[in-house]
């Protein structure tokens, strides 16, 4: 019997919609390349994201076209972000921080038909675009200059324009953003989210026992607007009428902690690196800054080491929400909360969950399984691959490409490697890439890592696998130490030998300046394994 509801599409008009009506006064601020403030409304925000819509139409993009953004985050990337989708458009984000051949590749896979750019960043645009045949338009945003010869100015296209637009009825199933994964395991593969992805994903995040996003939140994403939606931190604040606050080119520790303490953040979020960079600088002065209005600090995109999660709380009495995701998820698919039933358990087992990756948010759905394809149990020991399934995880990759990772009854492959337990946290133990196999045993690498991170000399640690005559392979750990400390490798692996069977500790230690990484700060795990992969057989 079908039910007598309406058939109403979750789509982004909405959100925009939502906040002219009954958040006009709510706040966008932006830092500028030049470190002063922009401030603005959502009233302003929704009458220049329509005039940009209307200059858009008049450019001839049509419903489905791919239009580019290269932009840090700021409220002229939101106008793009919101306005390129609710006229039915799709806005693809590019990533600033990869090379420009993988960009090239990235904007040529898409068909890029329009492409927004800031100019602060147009040397990196120079340096792929004539690599893209199927760019029409190149419109400049203006934030560290005019315009170059050739192109259109942002500004000046809106200036022409009406600020109501006339909005198309859309599919809930159509697209609306197009992101592409990083490529730290292999090429980059284009993600297509859709309105409803993204409606669905949001309602979820801005849950109480979530991120509980709400109107009287400052939002700071800090995560880049290119990677993997700033995990949807614009659509949660706009949706809730959320003040937002966007850092702008200025993402270093000491910029951070400036703007999160002038403009009272409640909620910000970034990967474990800034954060690690914040708590350093809060250690060395913690009277600095004032973050007494932060709710919780989201952290996500690889492993939250423990001891930084509990430092923030014994030492600043600040709190962190890890989460895990992935481009594929929207990205957001579990978060680390820490349950009623575990309130009262040791403060061990609390920092346990808080630091796990958390469990699945409503409508997500888990399962391990084996080599052999067979679901493993949920004993928090045995590790296996994560397969995923909800209505914001992708069921194909644009262009069709990695159809090996969904399996045919319908579930998504993550390629991580991870544990489940009881309650249902997942912990990763890896990425299915960098686990290591010594003498057919696995070793978890960000098991060690968070070890070898808690010692106090120790800045960051990254282990991977160091080819091995005998076993394979062996675990191998770069290690950077913490300015003025020195710690001996016998004292590391007596560190670890606490919690971890002999087997498992690293046959070696290189002490280095930098762990290498990827664009989007994560360990590069394959650049060690290039550097030094071949150490132990020397
Ligand atoms: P890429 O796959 O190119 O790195 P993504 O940003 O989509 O791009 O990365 C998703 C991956 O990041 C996950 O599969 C997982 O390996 C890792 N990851 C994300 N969040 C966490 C987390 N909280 N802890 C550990 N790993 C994480």
């Amino acid at each position: 019997l079908p039910g007598r509801m309406m058939d109403f599409p979750l789509t982004l008009t909405h959100f925009l919609e939502r906040a002219r009506t009954y958040y006009p006064r709510s706040e966008i601020v932006s830092r500028n390349p030049d470190k002063s403030m922009h401030r603005y409304t959502y009233a302003d925000f929704y009458k220049r994201t329509c005039r940009l819509m209307n200059a858009l139409k008049r450019l001839g993009v049509k419903a489905g076209d791919r239009v580019a953004t290269l932009s840090w985050n700021h409220y002229r990337h939101l106008e793009a972000y919101f306005g390129i989708p609710a006229m039915g458009a799709v806005v693809h984000t590019l990533n600033l921080r990869l090379h420009p051949n993988d960009l090239a590749y990235i904007a040529r896979h898409a068909e890029d038909t329009v492409v927004l750019v800031d100019r602060s960043l147009w040397p990196l645009f120079e340096k792929f675009a004539a690599q893209v045949p199927s760019i029409r338009h190149v419109i400049v945003i203006p934030d560290a200059g005019p315009a170059p010869e050739g192109t259109l100015d942002y500004e000046q296209l809106l200036a022409a324009e009406p600020e109501t637009f006339d909005f198309p009825t859309l599919e809930e199933n159509s697209a609306a953003m197009l992101c592409y994964t990083s490529g730290t395991t292999g090429n980059p593969k284009g993600v297509l989210f859709s309105h409803r992805s993204i409606t669905l994903h949001t309602l979820v995040c801005c849950m109480k026992d979530l991120t509980g996003i709400g109107e009287a939140d400052s939002v700071l994403p800090v995560v880049p607007m290119f990677h993997a939606a700033a995990w949807g931190l614009p659509f949660d604040a706009l949706l809730t009428g959320a003040r937002m606050v966007m850092p702008g080119p200025h993402l270093d520790p000491p910029s951070l902690l400036e703007l999160m303490s002038a403009e009272k953040v409640t909620v910000a979020g970034g990967v474990p690196t800034i954060w690690l960079g914040i708590l350093a600088l809060l250690d060395q002065d913690p009277k600095k800054w004032d973050l007494s209005a932060m709710r919780t600090m989201l952290i996500g995109g690889s492993a939250a080491p423990p001891a930084m999660i509990d430092g923030f709380r014994q030492r600043h009495g600040l709190e962190v929400t890890h989460a895990w995701g992935m481009t594929e998820m929207n990205p957001v698919g579990t978060m680390a909360k820490v349950k009623q039933a575990l309130r009262h358990a040791d403060a061990k087992a609390q920092l346990g969950a808080q630091s796990s990756q958390g469990f699945a948010l409503p409508f997500v759905e888990t399962r391990v399984m084996g080599e052999d394809g067979k679901a493993l149990p949920w004993d928090g020991a045995t590790m296996g691959e994560l397969e995923v399934r909800g209505p914001w995880v992708a069921g194909s990759y644009y262009g069709g490409e990695g159809a090996d990772r969904f399996t045919a009854d319908g579930w998504f492959r993550t390629g991580d490697v991870v544990t489940l337990d009881a309650d249902g946290y997942v912990r990763i133990c890896d990425r299915s890439k960098d686990v290591i196999k010594s003498g057919g045993e696995w070793i978890s690498s960000v098991a060690l890592e968070n070890a070898l991170m808690s010692h106090p000399a120790v800045l960051e640690a990254a282990v991977f696998a160091g080819r091995h005559a005998r076993w394979d392979e062996r675990p191998l750990a770069a290690v950077v130490l913490k300015p003025g400390q020195a710690v001996s490798k016998e004292a590391l692996t007596e560190h670890l030998a606490k919690q971890f069977a002999k087997f498992w500790l690293p046959d070696d230690y290189l002490f280095i300046e930098q762990i290498p990484r990827t664009s989007t700060g994560k360990f590069l795990k394959t650049k060690l394994r290039e550097d030094y992969g071949d150490h132990l057989i020397k």
